[in-house]
């Protein structure tokens, strides 16, 4: 196994719980010591000592265009140059909110935030004052952020350090929270003959990515849309994850169901800390300062933020974009699995666009999150380490989906495949 930086992770943990500044970070989940990265650039990263690794975390999902894309630092460095925050309105911040209303057609009206997390609780906390009820409806193994009523069953890092609910989240808040098994319509159907006129938002990710990558199966959307619409529910996609990714309109383009509030983050900021939630016109309406439900941000709407995230929006709208990150990931995904079955391992991918997962699984396929949870996790382990010593950065954690940019060339991906042979050999 690689200790590539443990005297820099020696240092961290001094003055840093866990020596990170996010948990998954710290290689809980797979053992080890985690990588400290120098630098950055196309589908490369470059750790302190100088080793390089082509890199499918991209950060968690955002740098879709790879790393130092042109377009975007260009575009920081001219904003860096007039001004770095304001606090105050700008034109730039307008030409945002246009471009992702034009992107995603049920988003009317949008406000800009500074994290995937700040975007869901602003977005329950609206959907709340909106309908004057209390109750969430989510699902097992998706992750929302780190609110307090989100963090009940939770995916992601919760997942993987063994906390899905997080002590410090009082009784009194996670009463509120109803929490479901994705993909199952039935249970979805039978909380709402319970509930329905008690639940203000029902929230999910349409393309669950914290739990590995797991897309609906049919039926699964249609079903949250038809009830909340019966009932007058808010339905919120959690598309921090899958939006510009699975497709450019994200979820919502993909499988033809709309939300009443999305949430954004990861992709919008081009790299930069953005999130994003924006949606109906009579809901959004419902935020200060025209209406009751309070919401801030000094640093929201960031002007150097904005310029980054806009760069990259208008980068990833071009023409053949998406095809040709659908394509890559599934010659990826596609040559793993097919090296694992030459090894008598097995494995199952799921990918939506450049979103993917890797199941260490003897099952023919994997929808649910029990299934998630039966996979060979230690097999993952050994393979991710195997990985890592062969130069390819995948994400430290089994329950978390990969990513695939523009930037990755073929040669990056003959490279992962030879890598994914010698690793597979060893581990099987
Ligand atoms: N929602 C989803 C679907 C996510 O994947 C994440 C982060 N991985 C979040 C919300 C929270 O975003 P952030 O980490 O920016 O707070």
């Amino acid at each position: 196994m690689s200790q590539p930086n443990s005297d820099l992770f020696t240092r961290a943990q001094q003055c840093i719980p866990g020596g990170v500044n996010s948990p998954v970070r710290a290689f809980k989940g797979v053992g080890g010591t985690p990588v400290f990265f120098e630098q950055a650039s196309g589908s490369t990263l470059t750790d302190s000592n100088g080793k390089t690794y082509i890199d499918y975390v991209l950060s968690w999902g955002p740098m879709i265009l790879g790393h130092g894309a042109e377009v975007v630092r260009k575009a920081v460095h001219e904003q860096v140059d007039k001004a770095m925050s304001f606090g105050a309105p700008t034109e730039l911040e307008i030409e945002m909110a246009e471009k992702v209303c034009e992107l995603y057609p049920s988003i009317e009206k949008v406000r800009m935030v500074n994290s995937g997390t700040e975007a869901t609780m602003s977005a329950i906390r609206l959907a709340r004052g909106f309908t004057g009820r209390d109750i969430l409806v989510k699902f097992e193994g998706c992750y929302h952020g780190h609110a307090d009523s989100l963090l009940i069953k939770a995916g992601s890092g919760a997942l993987t350090l063994g906390v899905p609910t997080s002590p410090g989240v009082p009784e009194s808040v996670a009463k509120h929270t109803v929490t479901l098994e994705y993909n199952n319509a039935d249970d979805v159907r039978a909380c709402f003959a319970e509930l329905g006129d008690k639940i203000a938002a029902v929230i999910v990710e349409p393309i669950a990515g914290n739990m590995n990558c797991i897309p609906p199966v049919p039926g699964f959307l249609e079903t949250l849309r038809e009830c909340c619409s019966e009932s007058g529910a808010v339905l919120i996609f959690d598309e921090v994850m899958c939006g510009f990714r699975a497709a450019l309109g994200g979820a919502q383009e993909k499988y033809g169901v709309t939300a009443d509030l999305t949430t954004l983050g990861k992709v919008i900021g081009g790299g930069m800390p953005v999130g994003a939630f924006g949606g109906r016109a009579d809901i959004m309406d419902y935020l200060a300062p025209v209406g009751p439900v309070y919401q801030a941000g000094t640093l929201s709407g960031n002007p150097v933020a904005m310029a980054a995230g806009l760069a990259a929006l208008n980068e990833i709208s071009k023409p053949g974009v998406y095809e040709q990150l659908n394509a890559k990931t599934e010659q990826l995904t596609a040559g793993i699995v097919a090296l694992a079955k030459e090894q008598g391992i097995g494995m199952v991918s799921n990918h939506v666009g450049s979103m993917f997962g890797l199941f260490f699984t003897e099952a023919e396929s994997v929808s649910k999150f029990s299934e998630v949870q039966q996979c060979d996790s230690e097999r993952f382990n050994r393979f991710f380490h195997g990985m890592l010593d062969e130069g390819v950065y995948l994400a430290p954690s089994s329950f978390e989906a990969g990513f695939m940019s523009l930037a990755h060339s073929e040669a990056d991906i003959d490279f992962t495949l030879k890598a994914a042979a010698k690793v597979l050999k060893n581990i099987k």
